[in-house]
């Protein structure tokens, strides 16, 4: 028998295995730039039963296994390089407890953050990690995802508090539990979060929730300058206001976006700002930010505490990616993720804008600012060698200077294909304990390889 055969045994349903050349190709390739290759089958498991059914399978024939939540990371996490066996977890999408008293949720891997949400209103609860794809949660745990929440709540791995892991060998572990906080040995939870495939399949997650604010006031101030606005960031993080989100766009983001959401926004960098907690601190906090804003010489500053307009106002921060996207239709984007200490960021803005500059290109520069993390997109043609090379130094410089401050090549994206060299510059020796754990886990290497190492 051959291997769709095989699976097709193991799993019981054709249905949930197929090699149907859409499908294939659905599942060959990332939203970035990053070069396709179909898988040879992909499977849609119902239970951790099959997904071990399947990797035990795999493990014995080394076949490569690629784990798949809602396809939208962005260094090619979930391009299967060498072929094989893509494991499409969406079916796993059921939420299977909810403990509103312990503020946690037991969830499958497959179930979408925007889903999570949903359920969760109305226990006045919600979860705060919120990447601006509506990703599953098993990907977001396995990119350690963040967002524009992250600045008070933290990233993925604050979030995560237990798992369900099926091992390279088909073996079903469990790790961490439903207690807030643990020094039971080893943080296995913390290393399966961010190893993008690599160590093990997720098959169920806990998850920790939060409480919605009581209130909750969005503004949007403009300055004559992107160094400015960063400063300005950087003043009030320090201010120690009850800060939610602290996002900053630049010009052409914000044109960008105007066109892509009809919007009129003033063209200038811009930040987003919501704050968040009882009623009186976010009042406080208000007038203390305004107050910090024109300090900073901000041209233009608004106010919403209406909830439409609020809503209306974070869409369009976060639809700035696809507001990109529609601003160089047919070109390739790769989108930056360097992360510095927040001390570091209004130069390392500068330093950016100035080398896109220098080799005349167009790019957006918005980001995270209150954690030091923000996006250069790039947009270019993959079929002009010249250019790919341009954007590969820039890419390069933009890492090697966040490296040097102390910072980091990827705040939230991820290594997958695109940044593996710059892996071994941020982590040097290191590097060799990881793979040490990667063989200890996988020694056949047959989960997502091609993937963090080169
Ligand atoms: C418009 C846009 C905005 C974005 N903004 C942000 C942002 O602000 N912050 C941010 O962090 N990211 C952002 N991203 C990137 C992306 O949304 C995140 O990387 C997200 O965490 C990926 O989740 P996913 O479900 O799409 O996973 P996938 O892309 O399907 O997979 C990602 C990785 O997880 C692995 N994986 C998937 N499921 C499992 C599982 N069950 N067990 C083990 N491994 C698994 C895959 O093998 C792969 O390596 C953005 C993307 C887009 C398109």
């Amino acid at each position: 028998m051959g291997m769709y055969e095989d699976i097709v045994e193991r799993i019981g349903d054709r249905e949930r295995v197929t090699r149907n050349e859409t499908v294939l190709e659905q599942h060959s390739k990332g939203l970035a730039y990053h070069a396709p290759r179909k898988p040879d089958v992909v499977v849609f498991p119902n239970t951790a039963a099959e997904v071990s059914a399947v990797l035990a399978y795999a493990n014995e024939r080394n076949i490569p296994i690629t784990p798949f939540g809602a396809g939208s990371s962005l260094e090619g996490h979930i391009i299967p390089v060498n072929g094989g066996i893509t494991l499409n977890m969406t079916k796993m999408n059921r939420i299977l407890e909810i403990r509103p008293d312990d503020f946690l949720a037991v969830v499958e891997p497959g179930v979408t953050r925007m889903q999570l949400n949903e359920a969760l209103k109305k226990y006045g609860l919600f979860f705060p990690v919120d990447p601006g794809a509506d990703a599953t949660i098993g990907g977001m745990a396995a990119t350690n995802a963040s967002g524009t929440n992250s600045v008070k709540y933290g990233v993925m791995r604050d979030q995560v508090l237990g798992l369900e892991v099926v091992l390279a060998d088909g073996t079903i572990v469990h790790t961490g539990g439903m207690a807030l906080k643990s020094s039971a040995g080893y943080d296995l939870t913390g290393l399966f979060v961010g190893s993008e495939g690599t160590l093990g399949v997720f098959t169920r997650l806990i998850v920790r929730l939060q409480g919605i604010p009581e209130a909750t006031n969005a503004l949007k101030a403009s300055f004559v300058s992107l160094p400015m606005a960063a400063q300005t960031a950087a003043e009030i993080m320090k201010a120690g206001v009850a800060l939610g989100k602290i996002e900053l766009v630049d010009e052409q983001t914000i044109e960008a976006v105007n066109r892509y959401k009809q919007t009129n926004y003033l063209v200038a960098p811009t930040l987003f700002i919501e704050l968040s907690g009882s009623a009186t601190s976010v009042k406080e906090g208000t007038e203390i930010v305004r107050q910090l804003c024109e300090e900073g010489q901000c041209v233009a500053f608004q106010m919403e505490d209406d909830s439409i307009a609020r809503t209306a106002l974070w869409e369009a921060r976060h639809h700035a990616a696809f507001a990109i996207q529609a601003a160089y239709p047919g070109k390739a984007l790769l989108s930056t993720d360097v992360c510095v200490p927040v001390s570091e960021l209004a130069e390392a803005i500068r330093n950016t804008r100035q080398l896109v500059e220098e080799h005349g290109l167009t790019a957006a520069i918005f980001g995270h600012v209150g954690d030091g993390n923000y996006h250069t997109v790039l947009a270019f043609d993959p079929n002009d060698t010249e250019e790919v090379t341009r954007i590969e130094k820039i890419h390069e410089h933009i890492v090697r200077y966040a490296l040097a401050r102390g910072g980091t090549c990827t705040g939230e994206h991820g290594i997958g294909i695109g940044k593996r060299r710059f892996l071994y510059e941020e982590h040097g020796d290191s590097v060799m304990l990881m793979k040490g754990i990667k063989r200890l886990f996988d020694p056949n290497g047959i989960l997502n390889p091609g993937k963090i190492f080169i």
